[in-house]
């Protein structure tokens, strides 16, 4: 397993006829977006495969391939969803000594442009913003997912909380005053348990 993903261009840098090839997996992805670290869960060993050729004066070319098991959360549940993604990776690179981060910027075509400033490349920030950008904006775990009671937090999937028995207004019993009662438990729900009363008969 690999801490980060490098790339030596030492040698390609030197002399535009090298290669420079790096093949690794990763079992989670960290890097810096706005001055805060970020993570990219995986489900697994996500393997990655990345050749740099020399174009030349200070260009190159990446190409290669990842395929990790994106962890995100379900859109109304929040538990983990498991999403594959098999990611060609194809981006033109510029090498500029002065850059500290190495940061994508787009080129006047139009495409990406990975910009950087040593002879080591940690290519985390890179494939982060490759996943995210092929990942689905919003998961969920399953189409019927029932989501999270707004009250309490619980999760519907597992059954109905006590805030859901009030909620399909043709089953409201005039005789449990539930009106006046749900109104109440939006403000606090352990009231609504105190008026849940059964009748013991
Ligand atoms: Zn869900
Ligand atoms: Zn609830």
């Amino acid at each position: 397993m690999t801490d980060s993903p490098r790339i030596h261009l030492g040698a390609l840098l030197r002399s535009s006829s090298e290669d420079a090839h790096a093949e690794g997996s990763l079992d989670h992805l960290q890097y810096e977006q706005g001055g805060e670290t970020q993570i990219l869960r995986f489900a697994g060993p996500a393997p990655f495969e990345v050749d740099i050729n020399a174009l030349g004066s200070n260009e190159m070319y990446l190409q290669g391939t990842f395929e990790p098991v994106l962890i995100m959360e379900c859109a109304r549940c929040l538990r983990d969803v498991e999403v594959p993604l098999e990611l060609n990776l194809g981006t033109l690179m510029r090498y500029d000594p002065s850059v500290q981060t190495p940061y994508l910027e787009e080129a006047d075509s139009g495409e990406e442009l990975l910009v950087f400033g040593g002879p080591e490349l940690d290519l985390s920030a890179f494939l982060a913003e490759t996943t995210l950008l092929n990942a689905p904006l919003s998961v969920m775990h399953d189409e019927a997912c029932k989501g999270l009671c707004q009250v309490c937090g619980h999760d519907l999937n597992e059954g109905p909380c006590e805030h859901m028995a009030q909620v399909p207004v043709e089953e409201i019993d005039d005789d449990l005053g539930i009106p006046e009662g749900s109104l109440h438990a939006r403000q606090n729900p352990f009231a609504a348990l105190a008026d849940l009363k059964l009748p013991e008969e």
